[in-house]
């Protein structure tokens, strides 16, 4: 048996830092590093998962090709004969934008990026832009601060308050829940504020419940508050800031009472956290949810704008955190994606990918290779994505299982898991440590890694050349704009991680990246896109409010939060008992609609349906609140994407997955029928 460091290579926060056994050419266990500065050994139960991941049975091994319905196995060479073929022919007859490439980030790693190399080299393609996930809030903070970076993690120490705002981390972020425990028994305020009363919420010392789409209203009301009480930092606004009257403006017309109203908060505690925000320094910790609505981008510009008002902007201790893309820019991905290769291309929306795709026209989409990702779970509107990728004549999955997706394509090609192949990973959510990943064994039958893949079907189109590197050659072009911070590839195969030099406190020199140099309440960069730039009071989409009709029909918000045990839909298939949907509902919907915990009940709403079981969750949740976890795959009950909506958040290109009014009722189980 050997013991080797390595990283989690999942789509997460946290980034953690492994210790691995390898037995008989295999992966028999997966440990926290202890010697890790962030994640210290310990890690999750989705990251351990990654033995059975790598090990199972059910892993694709050769690659497959669909005749007459039906999977077949085939040789390489076969398929990468017919793929490349596919590709030339597409190109020659219809340009090389009928072919769409498909990008996710379900498997972490610097090289993963080598696909846009891919595609770059092929001449350009039809790439997807936008973002299911936190697309809304990337834009948000780029107009207010012109960037989104966050604190050091270790810069919570000194914080006198400390705010999450939608960010379940005891679920998603467990070193930043480790550190709110311990924060906590320091004695820094630890305040919730999240429509649900969640693992986090529980070790705070208050939770406060808001009506979901609602969070940047809140913050309006903190700010009008804070004004009240002549908390604000006014030498932060005359300095460094502008717009800051066109905040006062709006704040004058509209009244606490009507705030308190519509955010179902109460005016006590809008008031006690106007004191808090004015008790300097105080962090704010933002979660993804509150920003997948129509409403999400200004949400975010309401919490940051905040934060800047309070004077907890460019303070230890202080911060709104977001995510910290300044450890992705960290690393030359422009060398190993050579974006001047490319000579045509277009772009489609990642959330309404299906109706591009089945109105495209000039060239229309003839094929699509699909990497990293599945989207039949992850994309909005599952039932129109599913016609729109039969509408397609060949469809290319790359991955390790046979998921949703997988099963639509006409060809699956078997990659290799994280222990299969050596990368480095990082992180650009929370901390700035860069993890090495050796290659610990041999992939299963004859997957091969996504860069042998691309390097072959390269060759076979004639750029061969642009792929001729070894392994240990990417990796170094990765780094390079890392060598004058003496991070190298031979040090981190050394040491197993390091740490990159940015910014431990954003803006602690008040010099904004933004077009004004300062911090923007009205945002130049969104005036220079056609916007207006305020901040404004602007809904959900979907809300009793926006389309009264429409919730007449579908009283109840739906959120589709992060499974706990799975990440999106990677490990539901490895889980020991058969999953199943659970469908969550507070206490006043079950009283509504007659429910008990284990009945069996439908949610629908015009875009589709999915059944599943009732749990109920008793306290603090928001009276209208369904949840059903996503990711769930279609042989245990479907994706939860079935009904919510492909329209886009007012910024980013972002989702709105959470804007999304349903019903429900009982139905007859399909097990008793
Ligand atoms: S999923 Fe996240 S928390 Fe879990 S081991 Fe991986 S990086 Fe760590």
């Amino acid at each position: 048996m050997s013991v080797h460091l390595s990283s989690c290579s999942l789509n997460c926060w946290d980034n953690c830092g492994f210790k691995v056994e390898v037995e008989n050419g295999k992966v028999s266990k997966i440990d926290g590093n202890p010697d890790h500065p962030i994640t210290k050994g310990k890690i999750c139960g989705r990251g351990r998962m990654l033995a059975e991941r790598t090990n199972s049975p059910d892993r694709l091994q050769f690659p497959l090709k669909k005749l007459d319905g039906e999977f077949k196995r085939i040789s390489w060479e076969q398929a990468l004969d017919e793929i490349s073929n596919k590709l030339y022919q597409y190109k020659n007859e219809f340009g090389s934008t009928s072919v769409l490439h498909s990008h996710d980030y379900a498997n972490g790693g610097l090289l993963k990026n080598l696909d846009q190399r891919f595609f770059n080299c092929f001449g350009g393609v039809t790439e997807l832009i936008g973002s299911i996930c936190w697309g809304s809030g990337i834009e948000a903070q780029s107009w207010d601060f012109g960037d989104a970076n966050s604190h050091s993690p270790h810069d919570i120490v000194n914080s006198k308050n400390v705010i999450v705002w939608g960010r379940n981390a005891a679920r998603t972020n467990m070193h930043l829940f480790q550190q709110l425990q311990q924060a906590k028994r320091r004695g820094t305020k630890l305040i919730v504020i999240d429509p649900i009363y969640n693992a986090t919420a529980k070790i705070a010392h208050q939770h406060i419940t808001i009506k979901p789409g609602m969070d940047g209203l809140l913050a309006a009301g903190i700010m009008k508050e804070m004004l009240r009480m002549n908390l604000e930092d006014r030498d932060f606004i005359a300095h460094h800031s502008i717009g800051f009257e066109d905040v006062v403006e709006l704040l004058d017309t509209i009244t606490l009472e009507r705030i308190s109203e519509l955010t179902e908060v109460s005016i006590i505690d809008i008031t006690e956290l106007a004191k808090i925000y004015g008790d300097r320094p105080t962090s704010t910790y933002l979660g993804l949810g509150m920003q997948r609505y129509h409403n999400g981008g200004n949400t975010i510009r309401w919490i940051d704008a905040l934060a800047a008002i309070s004077g907890n902007v460019g303070i230890t201790g202080g911060g709104a955190n977001f995510a910290n893309k300044q450890v992705g820019k960290s690393f030359s991905t422009s060398l190993l994606s050579l974006p001047e290769k490319r000579k045509n291309h277009r772009q489609f929306t990642m959330m309404e990918q299906a109706k591009s795709i089945l109105t495209a026209e000039d060239p229309a989409i003839k094929m699509m290779i699909v990497t990293c990702g599945n989207p039949l779970t992850q994309v909005p509107n599952t039932n129109e994505v599913k016609r729109a990728f039969h509408s397609v004549d060949t469809v290319v999955v790359i991955d390790q299982y046979m998921t949703d997706t997988a099963e639509l394509a006409d060809y699956v090609l078997p990659t290799t898991t994280v222990f299969e192949e050596e990368d480095v990973y990082y992180s650009s959510m929370y901390h700035h440590y860069v993890n090495y990943g050796p290659k610990l064994v041999d992939p299963p039958g004859e997957a091969k890694s996504d860069l042998w893949i691309w390097t072959e079907l390269a060759r076979r189109l004639g750029f061969g050349d642009d792929f001729d590197y070894t392994r240990e050659q990417w990796i170094k072009m990765g780094l390079q704009s890392l060598r004058d911070q003496g991070i190298t590839y031979e040090k981190l195969k050394e040491f197993g991680h390091l740490e990159l030099k940015v910014e431990d406190i954003p803006w602690s020199d008040y010099r904004f990246k933004t077009p004004s140099g300062k911090y923007e309440f009205t945002s130049s960069a969104a005036k220079q896109r056609g916007y207006d730039g305020k901040l404004s009071f602007s809904l959900p989409k979907e809300s009793e409010w926006t389309n009264p009709e429409l919730a007449k029909n579908f009283p109840y918000q739906l959120l589709t939060i992060h499974p706990l045990r799975s990440n999106h839909s990677q490990h539901y298939h490895l889980f020991k008992s058969e999953p199943k949907v659970k469908i969550e509902i507070s206490k006043d919907i079950a009283d509504k609609e007659n429910l008990k915990n284990g009945d069996y009940a439908v949610v629908w709403n015009e875009r589709g349906e999915i059944s599943g079981y009732i749990s109920i969750l008793e306290h603090g949740v928001h009276a209208k609140i369904i949840n059903i976890d996503e990711g769930v795959p279609a042989k245990f009950g479907g994706a939860v994407n079935k009904l919510t909506s492909s329209s886009l958040s007012d910024n980013g290109l972002g989702s709105t997955l959470y804007d999304c009014l349903v019903n429900i009722k009982a139905a007859k189980s399909h097990i008793n029928n």
